[in-house]
């Protein structure tokens, strides 16, 4: 039997993966070649255990499959074609997971490009009022664990693969802390941010002193926008942002917390 932990990860973000409004599942940005290509991980902090997908193509809800490959495999990170093969012989939904507004935004980008032009689209979450990235963490009382997906970054090349599925990059797990990022996946992945923030916890700051100070790093060393949200095993959570947008919601036994913002820093990071 799954913790209750992994299944609440997963049927959270399946929703997202459903909705034509973020960038993850049916509504993710299209890379170069006009594909949806998406990564998904779940990192269980009780157990150690860490399972993704990479570069996944016609699959509806990658984290179900990342969750599979945990359970039913010996490998940790399934990528591209084998991990398509993996999901359909498990009966996964499969979609080709464009939806018709992140078509047309990229044909418009493609032209542009063609024209010489700069491609005019949010390159994280392809249209203006849609989201990015999505990303869960949580604390069943037993332990934390932490799940990420999304298509990753418009016109990116084919087989890029961001930080949502390497450990320590855009996603982290342990006894100490749960960690999910979203920004530019290289630099996330190139700094190690997300254990950034748990050996901050570890050490003793709250986690929202550990998400702002990551992010500070960030920036200071790679110049990147992103968001951090952390939670550890008193309960205690935090998240900052320098992106344009980091909705956040938190729950603590099954209500939302009213008015919760994470800490914005655009004005102190702000990336030109
Ligand atoms: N981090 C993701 C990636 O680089 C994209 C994002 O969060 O916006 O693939």
């Amino acid at each position: 039997m799954p913790e209750s932990r992994i299944k609440a990860l997963e049927s959270a973000l399946n929703v997202l993966e459903d909705s034509p409004y973020f960038n993850c599942g049916y509504g993710s940005v299209l890379n170069l070649n006009g594909e949806v290509e998406m990564d998904a991980s779940i990192a269980d902090g009780k157990t150690g255990r860490f399972s993704a997908v990479a570069a996944i193509r016609f699959i509806r809800n990658p984290v179900s499959v990342a969750r599979a490959v945990m359970e039913k495999t010996g490998a940790v990170i399934l990528a591209g074609d084998g991990a398509l093969e993996f999901a359909r012989k498990h009966g996964f939904r499969e979609s080709n997971c464009i939806s018709a507004e992140q078509l047309s935004t990229w044909q418009k980008a493609r032209e542009n490009l063609a024209r010489g032009k700069k491609p005019d689209l949010n390159l994280f979450t392809g249209l203006e009022h849609h989201a990015d990235t999505v990303g869960c963490v949580v604390w069943d009382g037993n332990g934390l664990a932490a799940a990420s997906s999304t298509g990753g970054c418009s016109l990116k090349m084919p087989g890029r693969v961001g930080d949502t599925p390497c450990l320590g990059g855009g996603i982290f797990a342990s006894r100490t802390s749960a960690v999910v990022c979203t920004g530019m996946g290289e630099a996330f992945i190139e700094t190690l941010t997300a254990k950034y923030v748990d050996e901050k916890i570890e050490s003793g700051l709250h986690p929202q002193q550990a998400a702002e100070l990551a992010l500070k790093r960030l920036h200071s060393l790679k110049g990147a926008q992103g968001g951090i949200l952390a939670l550890d095993a008193r309960g205690r959570f935090g998240s900052a942002f320098n992106a344009a947008q980091f909705p956040v919601i938190i729950m603590v036994n099954g209500k939302t917390l009213e008015d919760y913002e994470p800490v914005n820093l655009r004005q102190l990071l702000r990336v030109h």
